[in-house]
């Protein structure tokens, strides 16, 4: 049998297989673009992809419809309300409400029309706030949560139960998976919304074009995040769509920190600013550090392969290219 009749004839039974009908829920977003450049690089060919005005996923009947007529075999659960420290302390209703019904209506008409298998995406601020670190995936629901992303992190946390009393009542096949801080292309750049890693990537960008003297970060720099590529993500969620059919939960990250205060230092290099860093320290500072175990993960034979330096690099590539568009 030649390697690829293998590939599909084993896909049929374990994995997808290239002709697998495959939803990414969430594919303009960060990750499930990540997720759709992946699968569409290696040759899945029977993607099904739909944008929010074409499918609303808070809208349970319109969610019920899309399942009942399209059937996929395979979901990557990436579409979720997500934003920065900011954003999750000030919205903390939009975060538990939209999370929460975008989640059940994915997960429970995939369950109704016979998915396959299912992977959701959580987050590694289930854990904790002061779980020992690095994070291993066995701390979930041992400790309480930080406070400001406390709303999202309760509705990840129902999404990995969801997944595993699916599994456990009807037999299901839903994986999930905490990734890291994830970065890369189609993040949300905005200052107010977003992310650390953007945020900084756009501040010293245009703090340089301005010609400004100085820049403000947030908090006191002493924090300390894990960073993924997210192409490494994407990388490490087909791997698993592919080899992992556990009910308990994997991380996904290097297994290696830094500090807020090295990251703006690495970033204000990479875009070349030569002005100082102000530390605004009447924002928070969040959890003190979140670093993942990785070892579940490598064990199973996946590693991440983007340097933060590379990674940091070609981010801002692509983000100064859409400045120029
Ligand atoms: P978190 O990992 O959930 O806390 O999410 P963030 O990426 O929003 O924040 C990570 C850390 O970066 C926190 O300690 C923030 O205070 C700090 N930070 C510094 N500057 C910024 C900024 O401009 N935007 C954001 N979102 N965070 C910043």
């Amino acid at each position: 049998m030649t390697s690829q009749l293998w590939e599909r004839h084993v896909g049929v039974l374990y994995g997808m297989n290239k002709n697998s009908k495959i939803y990414v829920a969430g594919h303009r977003g960060l990750v499930g673009s990540a997720i759709t450049r992946t699968l569409q690089k290696e040759k899945y060919d029977n993607l099904i992809l739909r944008t929010r005005d074409e499918l609303d996923l808070l809208n349970q009947k319109a969610t019920r419809t899309f399942f009942e007529k399209e059937k996929p075999e395979y979901v990557f659960v990436a579409a979720a309300k997500v934003g920065g420290i900011l954003a999750n302390n000030a919205y903390p209703a939009s975060f538990i409400y939209e999370n929460l019904a975008i989640q059940n209506n994915v997960i429970h008409n995939a369950y109704l029309t016979g998915a396959k298998k299912l992977l959701f995406l959580g987050s590694s601020c289930i854990y904790p706030k002061l779980a020992p670190q690095p994070l291993k995936e066995e701390y979930l629901l041992t400790g309480p949560l930080e406070e400001t992303n406390k709303m999202y992190a309760i509705a990840k946390i129902t999404g990995i139960m969801m997944c595993q009393a699916y599994n456990r009542q009807y037999g299901n096949n839903f994986i999930s998976v905490m990734p890291t801080n994830i970065y890369g292309p189609n993040d949300n750049f905005d200052l107010k919304s977003g992310h650390v890693f953007p945020a900084l990537i756009r501040k010293f960008y245009e703090a340089r074009l301005a010609g400004e003297k100085e820049v403000e970060v947030w908090g006191s720099g002493a924090a300390r995040r894990e960073f993924l590529h997210v192409d490494d993500l994407a990388d490490a969620c087909v791997f698993l769509m592919n080899n992992y059919d556990e009910p308990d939960i994997l991380n996904i990250g290097t297994g290696e920190d830094i500090s807020i205060k090295e990251l703006a230092e690495f970033i204000r290099e990479a875009v070349g600013f030569s002005g100082e860093i102000i530390w605004d320290q009447s924002k928070p500072d969040g959890t003190p550090r979140k670093l993942l175990d990785v070892s579940k993960i490598n064990s199973l034979g996946w590693k991440y392969k983007t340097a933060l330096k590379d990674g940091i690099a070609a981010t801002y590539k692509w983000y100064k290219n859409t400045q120029s568009l």
